[in-house]
């Protein structure tokens, strides 16, 4: 299985466009010690020719026009030039970061699409604009899935790809675009989903861009992970709200803290570098990380604290193979 990780920042992006954080200043001055990244996006493929996304983020164009892998091949003469070798998406949120990107893929294009019932009626029951993805029978196939149940990844078509995926509840949270009186029509457990996903050979990749909080049952699918691309949001709990007070311009849910926006924070107590430490088995690379994350800083002592506990910061661009 192939992975490669398209966009590793969080929502926003690095930099943000209406951020003034010390990050994103130094970045667009050019001096900050560090990289740039696009929204958190990954790709996976069992034979390097059909690929799937995990999510659809809002940057998607210029992340597959920097992916040769994802460019249309030319198609035989007297036949419409219209190729993608991407089959279709999975989704384990309805973030906007996370699902924005499916409009760019409207031309026409057939895709499967995986969701829970309830990120499917989401996108298609309140947001008339989707249905641009389904102007023709064929054209976006929504296949719905179970969550801790395991399905096959096939194209439009039916073929399949090779890979397994697996889906489990992380967080209940839906976004905040979705009233009160929506949500409670929808199912919780279908909120916020880590998703596994295992390559022909038995590999397994597990995608955690949105992680509320570590417990026992967790820690255990973990463990059978060859691959964790794990929350890597915030450094702290309170690290939006120190930035607020100090005066500085920042984004969507400043004045909350990293966990009352459903994201476990890397550092302290009972972040993810302490309660991680312990597994043994995958490789572990820190993934959606956000613009004021001080471990983005690769001069920083946050950078190397994290590089010390073993952990690897995603940057665009990176593949993976399992
Ligand atoms: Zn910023």
């Amino acid at each position: 299985m192939r992975i490669k990780i398209l966009g590793s920042a969080a929502g926003g992006g690095f930099p943000q466009w209406n951020c003034a954080c010390p990050n994103c200043r130094a970045v667009r001055a050019g001096t900050f010690p560090g990289k740039a990244r696009t929204q958190a996006q990954v790709a996976v493929s069992a034979d390097s020719y059909s690929w799937f996304l995990l999510g659809a983020s809002p940057d998607l164009r210029a992340q597959i026009e920097a992916a040769p892998e994802l460019h249309p091949r030319e198609q035989p003469v007297g036949t419409a030039p219209r190729h993608s070798p991407i089959s279709g998406a999975v989704l384990a949120n309805a973030d906007v970061d996370h699902t924005l990107g499916l409009l760019l893929l409207r031309e026409l294009q057939p895709l499967r699409v995986y969701a829970t019932h309830s990120i499917h009626r989401i996108l298609t029951e309140d947001n008339s604009m989707y249905a641009m993805l389904q102007r023709f029978p064929g054209q976006l196939t929504w296949t719905d899935f179970k969550t801790e149940t395991t399905f096959h990844l096939e194209d439009s078509a039916g073929r399949n790809s090779g890979l397994r995926c697996l889906a489990f509840p992380l967080g209940t949270h839906y976004p905040a675009y979705i009233s009160q009186s929506r949500q409670s029509q929808l199912h919780q457990r279908e909120a916020s989903l880590g998703l596994i996903v295992e390559s022909p050979s038995g590999k397994r990749l597990a995608y955690m861009p949105a992680v509320p909080q570590i417990d026992d049952a967790l820690l255990k699918e973990l463990e059978t992970a060859d691959l964790l691309l794990f929350d890597g949001t915030f450094w702290s709990d309170d690290e939006l709200i120190r930035i607020q007070s100090s005066g500085e311009s920042v984004g969507e849910g400043s004045g909350q803290t990293a966990r009352q926006m459903g994201h476990v924070p890397v550092s302290s107590g009972e972040g993810s570098l302490e309660k991680l430490a312990q597994l043994r088995r995958p490789r572990k690379i820190y993934v959606h990380i956000n613009n004021t994350n001080p471990m983005l800083n690769e001069a920083g002592p946050e950078h190397r604290q994290v590089r010390e506990a073993g952990w690897e910061i995603a940057e665009d661009g990176w593949q993976l193979d399992l």
